[in-house]
């Protein structure tokens, strides 16, 4: 399964992330001997532990609701954390980086989907951010994209709307805010079930757990 959705990604070079949460460390270590080397988790914890029993040059992305407190655990070694939704969450990203002398690259997450239990920002919410004097004044972390989950429907006219949506975030805050900064390209949208859209629409990473690791 691997090869065949690296052999979709390749043509326009999306980057798969591994979604390996709620699956063991050895059915890790089994895809990135396939070569694999990013993985996603949602969870802190399982994370904490999945970077300690394994191979230190995995660059793991944390793609879950992130609770500040727990930041301080996943700040020494986190590649991306593509779940930035609040300024509470990122100040905290650039303060616990700080302390570990490293910047953190963060995607922030949109809320995109028509259910309600999804997290992330809208787009005014965001430009407040990015406007602000205190954003401005942050040092650890970099913001290289954005990430949003489609609704979890068959309806594959809802989803690719919702995908076209978070590609024209981008493309406004890229004008507005990253103009000469090519570190801001990510767009993370795409999972086992729509990620073919996703590409279609624009998708620099995709985020796929069940296709390559079975149901959960
Ligand atoms: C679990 C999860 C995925 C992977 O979902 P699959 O449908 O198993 O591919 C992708 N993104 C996020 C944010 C997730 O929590």
């Amino acid at each position: 399964m691997l090869d065949t959705i690296l052999q979709q990604l390749a043509p326009t070079q999306t980057k798969l992330i591994a979604v390996s949460k709620t699956h063991p460390p050895e059915r890790v270590l089994e895809l990135y001997r396939q070569g694999q080397r990013i993985f996603g988790e949602n969870r802190v914890q399982e994370l904490v532990a999945k970077y300690e029993a394994l191979p230190k040059d995995i660059e793991w992305h944390l793609i879950g609701h992130l609770q500040t407190n727990k930041i301080k655990h996943i700040a020494p070694f986190v590649a991306c954390i593509q779940s930035v939704d609040s300024w509470k969450v990122l100040e905290e990203v650039d303060r616990q980086a700080g302390k570990h002398g490293r910047s953190i690259d963060c995607l922030l997450q949109f809320h995109i989907a028509e259910e309600e239990t999804k997290f992330g920002f809208d787009l005014a919410e965001a430009m407040d951010l990015l406007q602000s004097p205190a954003f401005r004044q942050l040092q650890n972390v970099r913001i290289t994209g954005v990430m949003g989950m489609a609704t979890f429907t068959e309806d594959l006219v809802q989803v690719r709307r919702e995908f076209r949506q978070l590609r024209s975030i981008f493309d406004g805050l890229r004008a507005l805010f990253f103009q000469n900064q090519p570190a801001f390209r990510e767009i993370s949208m795409g999972m086992s079930g729509d990620y073919l859209l996703a590409v279609e629409e624009g998708s620099t990473m995709v985020r796929i757990g069940t296709l390559l690791f079975g149901e959960r």
